[in-house]
């Protein structure tokens, strides 16, 4: 199938010019697998920086945005100015954007809306929590969010979605190739039933929660695992590996 290997890395709340020249420094060395979409997620006050010095075949992404082009949202941005910066990513949905800053999968819809509609490619996030995976609610909780982000999304050449279940983020704990595995087969049977066949068959999903040098190879062999969201790993040079896991 056509679906391009893709690896994001998210640096969350992380980083400064010092320790972003030595990320910078090192995804330039590289060398990175040409047929792997790379992106990397800076703090947005470093958004312009990083694109200044990053070579041009490394995405940066945005972490987050608003749903409208401009106005009066104190702290936030938007499209319009993740684009007018020369960037063509942004993050959206992530699970500490919804149970830190309490976003919810109705407001997430509108953003990846507007976001698309605006052109940019949207690394749409979903996942379970600890309590719902062991109450057997995986698929009810991830078909439920899926659900909002199909209602919103009406171009999908524009969207990734990341699966990270949140018990997995940054705690060290991955889930196992085959529970990932089973989670995306399920999204993918979920998207085609949802959406369309071919929509499903396009979409890249991304698997994220604890990826390292030492288990991205195994879970990038399954066949629904079309990369990776890192986290912690996104900022040590391990992260080449992890770009590397199907080279
Ligand atoms: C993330 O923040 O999206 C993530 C998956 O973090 P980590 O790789 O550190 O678990």
């Amino acid at each position: 199938m056509g679906r391009k290997f893709f690896v994001g890395g998210n640096w969350k709340l992380n980083g400064n010019k010092k320790s972003i020249d030595g990320i910078i420094e090192f995804m330039n060395a590289g060398p990175l697998n040409a047929d792997t979409e790379v992106v990397v997620g800076p703090p947005s006050c470093y958004l312009e920086y990083v694109r200044s010095k990053l070579k041009g075949n490394i995405g940066v992404a945005a972490q987050n945005c608003f749903k409208v082009p401009s106005g009066a949202f104190t702290g936030d941005i938007s499209p319009a100015m993740i684009k007018d910066i020369g960037l063509r990513y942004v993050i959206l949905g992530h699970s500490e954007r919804r149970n830190v800053f309490g976003e919810t999968d109705e407001l997430i819809g509108e953003k990846i809306e507007h976001a698309v509609s605006e052109g940019l490619i949207v690394i749409a996030c979903i996942g379970e929590k600890l309590e719902e995976r062991e109450a057997g609610k995986t698929e009810e909780v991830v078909f439920s969010q899926t659900k909002t982000i199909i209602k919103h999304t009406k171009d999908w050449s524009k969207v990734v979605i990341a699966y990270e279940p949140i018990w997995a983020i940054g705690t060290g704990k991955t889930a196992t190739p085959e529970q990932a595995q089973s989670v995306h087969a399920s999204l993918r049977k979920f998207i085609s039933e949802n959406a369309s066949k071919e929509i499903a068959d396009n979409v890249r999903i991304l698997y994220g929660g604890s990826v390292s040098a030492a288990n991205c190879k195994e879970l990038g062999q399954k066949p629904d695992i079309d990369g990776f969201l890192v986290g912690g790993a996104s900022l040590k040079p391990d992260f080449v590996k992890i770009v590397n896991a199907r080279a």
